[in-house]
């Protein structure tokens, strides 16, 4: 029953044990504006953009007013924060339903920003224009490198000031996932509910993102498995693009292995394995060379939720989830050496492959070589310009590169055509996504954001429409901080 605007609910999670969310109505705003709209994404939700874009579609987006069928609510989750167990929950967000789509997917609908809830603590719930739009920028920047993600719908915002340390616009994302299952969900209701609640949990999960373990023998251990699976395939792909996510805490970890939660993350530019931008992580928790580690810290957690359904002997749960987590390590590093080898163009496997990659690597940090441009350039054979290029060490290098290329049967071009698909000419630069949310915010101008998300919707591509845009910052410009939304 598909209306006019192409709303279509269908509200699992709402049918859960009430203790896993409470159910509300998010708080309406002043003066509801658009500020950007996702069209492709749109039309893949099934939605009508003309209606989306009606004042009637920008209530909803807003949360001034409940599409018909959607069954609003704000989810309860735990999490460790920098290490530190804490109670949470949606505290600025509610999931207004899961849209079926005209394929037949179902995706959850969330509103971030939309008000208090019973989760907030101290929070206002709301959020601020310029951190809304960094996460629409970068969301859609790693679906498009092809990196698993929640997506992001729309920007709106509210007519109202939200109060950080200066008055700033209000502004509410509309986001979309495949669900907003955490490792925080998980831990929440083996703290707080029933070994029942727990197991009604665990197969809403298998029901929703693995149905193919359905039938297993014991299905909440291949659940643990196929998390592990996805998370050390996901964080590999962060890796081989330089992504770093800032704040890796186990409710910012989804159970369907999208990236979620796009708060102090960013892209390095020079490659340099402590790098941190997160202003609160000044002990580099969640550095760049650390975020495998921590999905492993992260998945052990998880792994502990799951002690009661794994085994009714406690010790031969232990057992099965050590054993479980032991193949985690090795999963992530088959992914990132695969993922290397293919940024290198090489198609079969040799032993000293990994050496061979972290020589590159560690000259790339001694003479701070741009992470996204080396490879750039090795793809093209254009080295010249970087300090890295003219050393001694790197034309060493370079020769054992090139001799290891001989050693496999692929011809040049395909060589060349498998490092233009695995090495992005465009990652969303720092000062970029500074410049756009700038002019967004200040100037009420959009189109700075809207010419960045067209070169970053086709990063793979290599046009000279993007050259400029892989350009580095000033040198002069300070070191590059973020903040928490
Ligand atoms: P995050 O660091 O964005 O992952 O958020 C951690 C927790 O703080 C989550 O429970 C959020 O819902 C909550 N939170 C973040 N900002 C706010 C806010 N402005 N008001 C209420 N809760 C918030
Ligand atoms: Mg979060
Ligand atoms: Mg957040």
């Amino acid at each position: 029953k598909r209306t006019g605007t192409g709303w279509n609910f269908n509200n699992g999670y709402a049918q859960l044990p009430k203790l896993f969310y409470t159910s509300l109505s998010p708080n309406p705003v002043h003066s509801p504006k658009m500020i950007v709209l996702n069209k492709p994404l749109a039309q893949d939700l099934g939605l009508n953009i003309q209606e989306l874009q009606s004042e009637e579609g920008i209530a909803i987006l807003a949360g001034n007013q409940i599409p018909e069928g959607a069954m609003p609510l704000a989810q309860a989750y735990a999490g460790h924060q920098f290490g530190h167990f804490n109670m949470l929950g949606d505290g600025r967000a509610m999931l207004l339903g899961e849209q079926i789509t005209p394929q037949g997917e179902r995706v959850d609908i969330q509103l971030k920003g939309s008000g208090r809830t019973p989760y907030s603590r101290g929070g206002d719930g709301r959020a601020a224009l310029g951190p809304m739009l960094r996460e629409y920028i970068i969301s859609e920047a790693m679906h498009a490198l092809g990196i698993p993600t929640t997506r992001s719908l729309a920007v709106v915002t509210t007519g109202e000031s939200v109060i950080r340390e200066i008055n700033l616009q209000g502004a509410i994302l509309t986001r979309t996932a495949a669900s907003h299952l955490r490792v925080g969900t998980f831990q929440y209701v083996a703290q707080w509910g029933t070994e029942e609640n727990l197991k009604i949990l665990a197969d809403y999960t298998i029901q929703r993102h693995f149905p193919n373990v359905e039938s297993e023998e014991n299905k909440y251990l291949s659940l643990l498995k196929e998390v592990i699976k996805r998370q050390a395939s996901l964080i590999a792909k962060w890796q081989l693009v330089g992504f770093i996510h800032g704040v890796m805490n186990t409710d910012n970890m989804t159970i369907s292995g999208e990236t979620i939660d796009y708060g102090p993350c960013a892209f390095m530019d020079y490659y340099d394995p402590a790098t941190v931008f997160s202003s609160i992580d000044t002990e580099g928790r969640y550095a760049y060379s650390n975020q495998p580690y921590i999905g492993g810290w992260n998945l052990a957690r998880f792994a502990e939720s799951l002690l009661p359904l794994l085994h009714d002997n406690h010790e031969q749960a232990i057992h099965l989830a050590q054993d479980a987590l032991s193949d985690y390590n090795h999963l992530y590093q088959k992914n990132w050496l695969g993922g290397m080898r293919a940024k290198l163009g090489i198609s079969n496997e040799e032993m000293q492959d990994e050496s061979l990659v972290n020589d590159l690597l560690n000259l790339m940090q001694k003479y701070r070589a741009d992470y996204t441009n080396t490879f750039r350039a090795l793809t093209f054979n254009t080295l010249k310009d970087m300090e890295l290029f003219k050393s001694s060490e790197f034309i060493d290098w370079h020769k054992m590169w090139q001799a290891r290329l001989s050693r496999q049967q692929e011809v040049k071009e395909s060589t060349q055509q498998s490092m233009k698909n695995s090495n992005p000419a465009i990652i969303p630069r720092n000062h970029r996504v500074e410049a756009a949310l700038e002019a967004a915010e200040n100037q009420g101008d959009i189109s700075v954001m809207e010419q960045l998300l067209h070169v970053l919707s086709n990063p793979y591509e290599h046009s000279s429409e993007q050259a400029e845009y892989s350009k580095l910052p000033d040198p002069s410009t300070r070191p590059y901080r973020t903040f928490c939304g």
